[in-house]
């Protein structure tokens, strides 16, 4: 009867349920409407293989609450608390560069919306099924891709890097095949569902979709309806509400693009459809983490000849994907140069932001002339030998200011175990880092700041644990053969990604070498 779940369920949309439920799951193109009531699908073996206490006292949910039979029931979709009304939301999107039309939630389900200590969350099952906005594939979602965006979700929250949540990872029991192959052959792989948690999943599709089939009313009213409940500080009667919220839109999204660099995170596929209003990171599919800096990288093999959403490009595609969002407010909004200075705002604050943020994970925390140059260097001498980002730049923190001025090598002795390759080293590079460590040793001599404070300044931004590739590999190898420790050790490892670890050291070392052509993989 749903009564050991202590959630608070509300309903903002206040929508009766249709009479007729038979034909919801059915994929269709869907006029006029912002979602689709639907039904999740009952697995046939739901098992809790991880779950997030910290999450689940963020809706108001306690540790009985996560060892009831509810839980997994409710949260693997198999029963649904009296009282919601699971939904599709519909969305189109601009997927690597072109207009795609109706895309939509096909394999996610919100389960329901709650409140809890004052704040409004929804509750989102990925992974449960068709729904009209599943096109051709089956709305599953296989325990690799799952456990990924599980214990991903996560890592980043702890980063400080705006995302959504996730409570748990559930396997359905059942089978789900992928056309990837194994040794040449599609082969069948365990089902999984997480549940998301954010406060929406409004994305710029969302408002795409309704402009390209000019339902303006509709438009207006999903605008109307995001500002009233997620922005409460933009005034809901304001004629510039429209503009106000983009220019929000604009801010949060740069923050989030920002921190991905800071951190060397590759979302792999910054599509509009992934894009949420909130600026919180979402859609973990083949996203993966520099190991050797490399702005040319992306984790998406089906992007590896335009390289679109590589790394160094991130930025540029947050502010394209903003236009494509200012392009579809535009109808209700009617005048294009607010919308336009909103841009060109976004754009000098994430350049002025960028610079500042560069200069914080070298221990610098201010601006001079020049400071453009020392960053510019250290990336070409970054790339110039593949040198491991996330080990880089913690160990930077070690380096002694007198030294770095006194002694040539200094520099280079410190970060020697970030090389993937420190016996391969060219005179020229070895010279390169040199020159750039000297620059760097005169420029904290300029900042005069105590070695033991900056480096605790360095190491409160510069992550020592992130989710390297192969150790979500190795949780997922683990968990296919029914071992989940490896889950809860990374998943509390990286709750505090920042702090050292001594028990965790190994996990702070470079990717060894069997993982170094792995990719992520999304479907
Ligand atoms: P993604 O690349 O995961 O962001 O997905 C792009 C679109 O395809 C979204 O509308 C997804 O909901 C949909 N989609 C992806 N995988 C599936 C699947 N297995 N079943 C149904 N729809 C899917
Ligand atoms: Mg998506
Ligand atoms: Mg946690």
């Amino acid at each position: 009867d749903g009564k050991s779940m202590n959630l608070k369920i509300t309903d903002r949309f206040n929508q009766e349920l249709p009479a007729d439920e038979s034909l919801v799951n059915q994929p269709r193109q869907v006029s006029d409407a912002a979602f689709s009531f639907v039904t999740p699908r009952h697995p046939s073996a739901p098992n809790v293989l991880h779950r997030s206490l910290e999450v689940a006292r963020l809706i108001g949910l306690n540790e009985e609450d996560l060892e009831s039979d509810d839980f997994v029931e409710i949260f693997s979709g198999a029963k649904q608390l009296p009282g919601t009304k699971p939904y599709a939301m519909c969305y189109g999107g601009h997927q690597f560069g072109s207009w795609a039309g109706q895309l939509g939630d096909g394999r996610a389900i919100n389960l329901m919306e709650v409140e809890h200590a004052g704040k409004h969350w929804t509750l989102q099952l990925k992974g449960a099924g068709a729904t009209p906005y599943s096109r051709t594939a089956d709305g599953l979602a296989v325990l690799r891709s799952s456990l990924r965006e599980h214990l991903c979700s996560e890592a980043m929250y702890h980063l400080g890097i705006p995302t959504n949540r996730s409570l748990c990872l559930i396997s359905t029991g059942d089978q789900v095949v992928r056309d990837v192959l194994y040794d040449g052959h599609p082969r069948p792989e365990p089902g999984a569902i997480v549940c998301r948690v954010a406060p929406s999943f409004i994305r710029f599709g969302s408002f795409e979709i309704l402009a390209s089939r000019n339902e303006l009313k509709l438009l207006e009213m999903l605008a109307d309806y995001t500002i009233r409940h997620f922005f409460p500080k933009i005034d809901g009667s304001s004629p510039s509400r429209y503009v106000d919220f983009f220019s929000a839109v604009c801010q949060s999204t740069i923050e989030m693009v920002l921190h991905w660099q800071r951190v060397g995170f590759v979302h792999g596929v910054m599509n509009t459809d992934n894009m949420s209003i909130h600026g919180e990171t979402i859609d973990y599919g083949p996203y993966g983490w520099l190991e050797g800096f490399d702005s040319d990288w992306t984790p998406n093999t089906t992007d590896r000849s335009h390289r679109r959403y590589r790394f160094g490009n991130q930025p540029q595609i947050a502010l394209w994907n903003l236009v494509c969002l200012a392009n579809a407010l535009y109808p209700i909004v009617r005048e294009a140069a607010p919308l336009q200075a909103a841009m060109d705002q976004a754009q000098a604050d994430f350049n002025r932001k960028s610079t500042e943020m560069q200069l914080a994970k070298l221990g610098v925390t201010d601006v001079l002339p020049g400071d453009g140059e020392l960053i510019a260097q250290l990336q070409l001498a970054l790339q110039a030998a593949e040198t491991d980002m996330t080990l880089f730049y913690r160990l930077l923190g070690n380096c002694e200011r007198t030294q770095l001025e006194s002694n040539p090598s200094h520099g280079l002795e410190v970060v020697q175990d970030a090389l993937y390759e420190p016996d391969q080293l060219s005179g020229e590079v070895r010279q390169q880092w040199q020159a750039w460590f000297l620059a760097y040793g005169r420029r904290l001599g300029a900042a005069a700041m105590a070695d033991d404070i900056r480096r605790r300044q360095m190491n409160g931004i510069n992550p020592k644990y992130v989710l390297r590739n192969y150790m979500a590999q190795l949780a997922i190898d683990a968990a296919e053969e029914g071992d989940n420790a490896l889950i809860e050790e990374l998943h509390r490892l990286l709750t505090a990604p920042y702090e050292e670890q001594p028990e965790s050291e190994r996990w702070f070392a470079k990717r060894p070498d069997w993982a170094r052509h792995k990719v992520g993989c999304s479907m």
